[in-house]
């Protein structure tokens, strides 16, 4: 059967820097071509931290030296993450398709994605961002520029953003269009650039939208059949990394709750897989969500293995 299917990658598919990037996307372009070779949909997002991360440390660092840059806000860094990762992705997939005859145009669509401006997140900033600051540094951060800063672990002062929960995607109607023209689309990178609307206006605010979530409301918008989370591990395990851990096949929305309510998924890791994937499986019947790695991807969809979380 054809699926539509929203894929999104995970750190691993993307690497720590931008060389090792360019080399890794060349591996992560197979499992996504086997799956268009099917004769799926393919949909994709991916993920950001290191590089927005490195992206908004280079930034910092180089305009608060007299050579200095401009100052780069928040959502520039995350436009500038989308770009490059974007660029790398629809270069792999593009010379991928070419290798194996297949002329399928590739192309990633700068992604606003819209949250509500009274999310409680907003009151409440956890993802830790960018560089880290003596005590000295971090107060004067929170003086200039309002900036929220915790203290990370004995390691240092660190910058907090909010990580609000996406509402809407700003360009749905133009990643559909190059669906309906079997166009492969590359959107929501990084979880988008998360804006808030105000009239006509969308103004970008300094946070970090979970791409898993995102992935799963893009996954909702465009209608897929499946929403399929490719990270580091194979499967969705219970007691994971405990002497009695049990890697799980499948996964009912109720164990799901159960699960959860055990602790069994980390916060910030799998846990957001998880709720992304009950969140799709739950939107409409007859979609289904799977977890799995970026290299078991095709035995995944033939149900070989990975985690199948549906209704
Ligand atoms: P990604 O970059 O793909 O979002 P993350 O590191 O955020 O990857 O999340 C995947 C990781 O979650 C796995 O590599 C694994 O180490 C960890 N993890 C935490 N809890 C579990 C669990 N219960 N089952 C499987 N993996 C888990
Ligand atoms: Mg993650």
């Amino acid at each position: 059967m054809k699926d539509k299917i929203v894929v999104a990658l995970g750190g691993n598919a993307l690497g720590k820097s931008p060389l090792e990037q360019l080399e890794l996307v060349k591996l992560t372009a197979k499992p996504i071509v086997d799956l268009i070779a099917e004769g799926h949909e393919v949909i994709l997002a991916h993920g950001n931290g290191p590089q927005v991360g490195m992206i908004n440390l280079a930034m910092s660092t180089s305009s608060n030296s007299d050579a200095g840059t401009p100052e780069m806000p928040f959502p520039e860094c995350g436009a500038m993450s989308q770009g490059y990762i974007g660029y790398h992705l629809q270069n792999a997939i593009r010379e991928e398709l070419l290798d194996r005859d297949m002329h399928i145009p590739v192309a990633t669509v700068i992604t606003q994605v819209i949250v509500d401006k009274n999310d409680p997140a907003f009151q409440n900033p956890t993802k830790p961002i960018g560089a880290f600051y003596s005590k000295e540094e971090s107060d004067e951060l929170i003086r200039n520029k309002g900036f929220h800063m915790i203290e990370d672990s004995g390691r240092g002062y660190r910058r907090v953003v909010p990580s609000p929960i996406p509402m809407d995607v700003a360009e749905k109607e133009t990643v559909m269009a190059l669906i309906e023209k079997n166009h492969v689309v590359i959107s929501v990178g990084g979880g988008g650039i998360p804006v808030i609307q105000e009239g006509n206006k969308l103004v970008g605010v300094p946070a970090v939208i979970d791409k898993d979530f995102a992935s799963s409301k893009l996954a909702e918008i465009v209608d897929a059949d499946y929403l399929i989370i490719l990270t580091a591990v194979e499967q969705v395990a219970i007691n994971f990394g405990k002497p009695n851990e049990k890697w799980l096949s499948e996964l009912s929305i109720e164990d799901c709750h159960q699960y959860i309510g055990e602790n069994h998924f980390a916060p910030g890791s799998m846990l957001p897989k998880v709720k992304a994937a009950m969140k799709f499986a739950q939107s409409k019947p007859g979609r289904r969500a799977l977890i799995t790695s970026l290299e078991k991807a095709a035995d995944g969809i033939a149900g070989k293995t990975g985690t199948l979380i549906k209704m």
